[in-house]
């Protein structure tokens, strides 16, 4: 089994649990600062949707709701900008990143349906299952090149 790396590893205890899309959003989170090179200054994100992926890019970019540095919007849409006073970019999951991890969540939504009534170890052997998947799906988003899961969309 791959180790996990260590920006990834805090992301899953920030979050409380392993999953794609809070991996993804740590992806976003990194790419978004490498492309907006060595601006300084305070950083201000957007994430137009409320899901795991925003425990990574707070992880990353350093940006949370608490402190008003994180806007989440629902526009549906898996886009992140990450602005500071100079310069702004704004990056977006690909297709093929959604696909990933959309297979993640068929699975669990077909191992979970009906699974408060199962016996402990059928509900043991489900979650092993998830766990499988994760164990496969997780190191190739951690290890996939940027431009497989992330796309930049120009603003300037
Ligand atoms: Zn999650």
């Amino acid at each position: 089994m791959t180790e996990t790396p260590e920006i990834f590893d805090r992301i899953y205890t920030r979050h409380g649990h392993r999953c794609p899309m809070s991996t993804l959003g740590g992806r976003l989170g990194l790419a978004a600062i490498k492309w907006l090179g060595d601006n300084t200054g305070e950083l201000q994100a957007i994430y137009s949707n409320r899901t795991c992926a925003t425990d990574g890019i707070a992880e990353t970019t350093g940006c949370t709701e608490d402190k008003g540095s994180l806007i989440v919007k629902n526009d549906g849409r898996h886009a992140l900008t990450l602005s500071t006073a100079q310069a702004s970019v704004e990056v977006e999951l690909t297709t093929e990143a959604l696909e990933m991890a959309g297979r993640y969540r068929s699975l669990c939504n077909r191992l979970e349906n009906g699974s408060d009534g199962l016996e402990a170890d059928e509900q043991v052997k489900r979650r092993a299952e998830m766990d499988a998947m994760l164990d496969e799906l997780l190191p190739q988003f951690w290890q996939a090149e940027d431009q497989k899961l992330v796309q930049k969309k120009s603003k300037d």
